[in-house]
């Protein structure tokens, strides 16, 4: 058999793999010798299951600055969006029925607010600038008296962009606006305070940072009072705003990440960010690629990059032995073009020639050296295989 070379994993924003020590902490929830019992039944092993929950909960709220009240579990932060958007339009104390959000939006919050579309609510989806950037301005100008909410990631997943979420925050607050932010990218990447950034309603997620995937959680603010609908009914778990059995074990696992991670931020970030300004310095020695999003507000882990005079797919397939994310989606049987950096100006081909490179802890310099020569030989090679390329390799 054919040695199977080894892959060098650059998508660390898709997923990351759980950490030993988040590991350990979650196997004691599992079985018949440990705390397996339903943290909501009221007997002794079930009032230990509650406990773990609730130092996880109190270890989730330490990394952004919140209550551990403030902090109702989901399934990931696909559910958290869903449950912070439905559930504000739904609750509707006030009557207003406008959001207004961003295309670049990652899909589960673009796709929820069409869905409330279709529902008579109306939105409005900003286009950022070139780099990515949506000004608060922009923002402000797009309220209207049916203004309910602004949906706005602090971190771009396809381009790593950070959009000025402490600046925009207590604009809203002012006008009395709810604010809710995916934070799936920026937790543990930035440091993130909700004691100074008056966020209502946050979105996190276990699995982008070292914890189990099919956990996360909603951040909703106590003071004052962020309500919403439930969007899951039942038993009436996490103060009625999500029903269903705790998942015990995944979330000591995201408490565990999250207690980890408040720990290592700054030296991750830095280390990180080292990396992956080294794979830029390397990989620019190419001409005519573009850096996608706003180098200078970018989070520590993201790289994307345009690839002028390569086809993307080719290039996706010349690629075996490296793990990163490319400028299009597949859905079913089509490739499409990135939206996100349709979005931001790039045409098709641009958009689609892109790769998003996502580093993490387990990152070496020399993978990052290796994979940038795989890529720089690919990109030479098929530039000079293409007779309108020729000329320029
Ligand atoms: C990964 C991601 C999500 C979805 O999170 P899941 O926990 O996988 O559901 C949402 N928003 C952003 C920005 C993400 O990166």
């Amino acid at each position: 058999m054919p040695e199977v070379p080894k892959v060098i994993y650059l998508d660390y924003a898709a997923t990351t793999p759980v950490d030993p020590r988040v590991l350990e902490a979650m196997l004691p929830f599992l079985q018949a010798q440990g705390e397996f019992a339903n943290a909501s039944s009221w007997h002794r092993p079930g009032f230990k299951a509650r406990a773990a929950v609730e130092a996880a909960r109190a270890q989730v709220a330490a990394l952004v600055g919140a209550e551990a009240g403030e902090i109702v579990w989901t399934s990931g932060a696909t559910e958290s969006n869903n449950l912070a958007i439905k559930g504000a339009i739904e609750f509707n104390a006030t009557g207003r029925a406008h959001i207004v959000t961003a295309r670049t939006e990652h899909k589960c919050v673009v796709d929820t607010c069409r869905y409330l579309e279709t529902r008579g609510v109306g939105v409005s989806f900003l286009k950022p600038a070139a780099n990515g950037i949506v000004s608060p301005e922009q923002v402000l100008e797009a309220l209207t008296p049916d203004t309910l909410l602004v949906s706005l990631m602090w971190v771009n997943n396809e381009t790593g962009v950070v959009q000025d979420i402490a600046r925009l925050a207590p604009l809203l607050r002012e006008r009395g606006v709810l604010f809710h932010v995916d934070a799936a990218q920026a937790a543990g990447k930035l440091p993130i305070d909700l004691r100074r950034v008056p966020v209502d309603l946050l979105s996190l997620s276990a699995h982008k940072l070292y914890g189990p995937k099919g956990a996360g959680a909603l951040y909703v603010r106590r003071k004052p009072r962020a309500r919403l609908a439930p969007q899951m009914h039942g038993g009436g778990h996490e103060w009625g705003m999500r029903s269903g059995t705790l998942a015990t074990h995944q979330l000591a696992g995201m408490g565990a990440a999250f207690e980890l991670a408040a720990r290592r931020l700054e030296g991750d970030a830095a280390a990180v960010a080292g990396l992956r300004d080294r794979l830029w310095q390397r990989l620019r020695e190419l001409p005519r690629i573009h850096r996608n999003g706003d180098p200078a507000a970018c989070a520590p882990h993201v790289l994307n990059i345009s690839f002028e005079g390569v086809e993307g797919e080719s290039l996706r397939a010349a690629l075996p032995g490296l793990a990163v994310s490319s400028g299009s989606a597949c859905s079913s049987a089509t490739q499409e073009p990135s939206y996100v950096l349709r979005a931001l100006g790039r045409s098709d081909d641009l958009a689609n020639a892109s790769l998003r490179f996502s580093l993490g802890r387990g990152t070496t310099a020399a993978e990052v050296d290796q994979a940038a020569a795989m890529v720089m030989e690919k990109v030479r090679w098929l530039r000079s295989l293409s007779p309108l390329e020729a000329w320029e390799v």
